[in-house]
């Protein structure tokens, strides 16, 4: 026993162990570990690997328990509250509580990426851990936070980034916020699916301590042959997956404006030519949008490119690409947190085309997201005129959008876009009611001439 003992301790010293493995285990486990003897104590306690990685969000003593009959924690909120207490202060008491002792065991220092998802984290709480020197998160996970209010948490963003702030602050250099807290996808095993325990309710044998550090660890390592499967974020933002985000405020818009450089997020501002006053004219200028909508890698249907270029890993700035969840487990850098899978045959990464609502209107198909640049394709007149509905082509020309595409027209400023379709100085319409003319639009309403919907 002694042995083994000395065996785990001496692997466990090397870094490279102590780093892909600690990061598996949760705070439970870590602390299981530290109590085993004081040489476990001496590396749990003053090992950096040990904490840089610090997953709270299946932690039970992270979570304000309440019981399935007390909707809401009423109850049990109103036996706790005393009267000096804020609602914040309630809210972010479990987790005060573990940062608290971690702080006092000398190892709050050490975490580099904590994962607070799901959990009640108030705006407050948010601030201490980005503002305070007892923090050194940079790289902070907040997906689907309970009493979170986004407003105030816009307010601690911007100050934390003011102009004037202390050399070296903020810390912080990454924060998910917008997408959804993960499946528990690190946590399926390849084998047995029938038989596995659900996560977090061991049984039987692996009830006891040792047991379950042991099994975490297997399971762990199991898992890290799923999270080399493509990455489903990634496909939400470089596929041509339309609409990522669901509220992409204005007040979101400016504040990672004000971060630029600074924080980076799990999403990006538009980079589109209106965007910027020095490329477009006082009329068409649109202040800072989020990009919501993911277009694909293929660019502009006609010039597979955008006027603004793709964001590329390694060859754009950092404010131009989306952190991709889930916050990597061995780097806390915002690089990692960014890199996309390359392709396997090119070895490249892919481009990142994305763009706002704003910038997109009457140049994106809703359906299938093929879309339309600014020099390719000139914006109608008046966004209000509506031209005339296309005439459904017959069954001979639905293969050759131009007859029906020559009988809208409106003549749009700026370049002459390209293609055959052009007609009587017009441009042809590429996007009607959301729907792209030639695929969409043309597809709705042959299906509709059919009678597929009465
Ligand atoms: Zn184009
Ligand atoms: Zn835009
Ligand atoms: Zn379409």
């Amino acid at each position: 026993m002694e042995q083994t003992s000395h065996s785990l301790l001496d692997l466990l010293s090397i870094n490279l162990v102590l780093r892909q493995t600690a990061p598996y285990l949760p705070i439970s486990s870590l602390l299981a570990v530290s109590r085993v003897n004081r040489a476990f104590q001496a590396l749990v306690n003053t090992h950096p690997e040990a904490w840089r990685h610090l997953d709270l969000s299946r932690a039970k003593s992270a979570t304000i328990d309440t019981s399935p009959i007390d909707a809401g924690g009423i109850s049990w909120r109103a036996e706790r509250m005393d009267e000096a207490l804020t609602e914040d202060d309630f809210y972010s008491g479990p987790l005060r509580g573990i940062f608290s002792r971690l702080h006092n065991k000398g190892v709050l220092q050490f975490i580099h990426t904590l994962i607070l998802d799901g959990l009640s984290v108030p705006a407050d709480l948010v601030r201490e851990i980005i503002a305070e020197d007892r923090f050194s998160v940079r790289i902070l996970s907040l997906r689907d936070c309970k009493h979170l209010n986004h407003t105030k948490l816009q307010q601690v963003l911007r100050y934390a980034v003011r102009p004037g702030r202390s050399d070296g602050s903020p810390k912080l250099r990454g924060l998910y916020v917008f997408g959804h807290k993960d499946n528990p996808r690190t946590l399926v095993m390849k084998d047995e699916p029938s038989t596995r325990p659900a996560p977090g309710h061991p049984t039987g044998v692996l009830a006891t301590e040792g047991a379950q550090i042991g099994a975490e660890w297997n399971s762990r390592s199991s898992a890290i042959l799923d999270e080399s499967l493509p990455d489903s974020d990634q496909q939400r933002w470089y596929s041509r997956t339309g609409r990522t985000l669901i509220r992409p405020t204005n007040e979101w818009a400016d504040t990672l404006y004000a971060c630029q450089g600074i924080i980076a997020f799990d999403a990006v501002l538009c980079k589109g030519p209106r965007h910027d006053i020095a490329r477009t004219t006082s009329g068409d200028y649109l202040p800072p949008r989020m990009a919501s909508i993911a277009l694909g890698p293929s660019g502009c249907e006609t010039c597979g490119r955008s006027p603004e270029g793709p964001a590329i890993f390694r060859h754009s700035q950092e404010d131009a690409l989306p952190l991709l969840a889930p916050p990597p487990t061995h780097s806390s850098t915002l690089r990692a947190s960014q890199r996309p899978e390359p392709d396997p045959e090119t070895a490249e990464f892919p481009p990142l085309f994305t763009r706002c609502e704003d910038c997109l209107r009457g140049r994106w198909c809703e359906r299938c997201n093929r879309w339309w640049c600014e020099a390719c394709y000139a914006e109608p007149i008046s966004r209000t005129a509506q031209p005339s509905i296309p005439q459904i082509p017959t069954s001979s020309s639905s293969t050759t959008p131009t007859p029906y595409v020559q009988s809208v027209e409106w003549g749009g400023p700026g370049p002459a876009p390209s293609g055959p379709a052009t007609a009587g100085g017009g441009a042809p319409v590429k996007v009607y009611s959301k729907l792209c003319v030639e695929h969409c639009l043309v597809g709705e309403m042959m299906m509709s001439a059919d009678g597929f919907w009465g």
